[in-house]
C-alpha cells in the first residue's frame, strides 16, 4: 500500500464541503468516498478533489458503491457522473458565499 498523503488545509476544506452536501443518493449525513481517478494514473497530484459524499449505507453498506459497484452505478450513475454533480453543487455553494462576501472588495483569486 502506498503511504497515505496528508491532506492540506485547502484539501481538508474541500473534503468537509463535500461531506456537508450529504449523501448523493439519500441526503443523509455523509462521509467522503474517493473515486478512482480517470486516466491520470496513481501519481496524480491529489485526489482529495475527486471525492463524492455518500452515507454509510450507500458507501459501504449492503447495496453500496464498495460492495455492488456495478449495480450501484447502473442505478445512480457512475462515480464520475457523481463527481461532476458534487463539484457543481460545491460551485453553487461557493457562488452563494461569494455573493455574500462581495462587498469585501475585489477578489481576483
Ligand atoms: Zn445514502
Ligand atoms: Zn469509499
Amino acid at each position: 500500500m502506498a503511504k497515505k498523503k496528508v491532506a492540506t488545509r485547502l484539501e481538508r476544506e474541500h473534503l468537509s464541503k463535500v461531506a456537508s452536501l450529504g449523501c448523493l443518493v439519500c441526503q443523509r449525513p455523509a462521509n467522503v468516498h474517493h473515486i478512482r481517478p480517470i486516466g491520470l494514473g496513481m501519481g496524480m497530484r491529489s485526489n482529495h478533489y475527486q471525492t463524492i459524499p455518500l452515507c454509510r449505507e450507500h458507501h459501504q453498506g449492503q447495496f453500496s458503491i464498495h460492495n455492488c459497484k456495478k449495480e450501484f452505478e447502473a442505478m445512480y450513475g457512475t462515480e464520475h457522473e457523481m463527481l461532476q454533480k458534487t463539484l457543481k453543487e460545491i460551485e453553487n455553494l461557493e457562488e452563494a458565499n461569494n455573493f455574500f462576501n462581495y462587498n469585501k472588495g475585489e477578489n481576483n483569486g
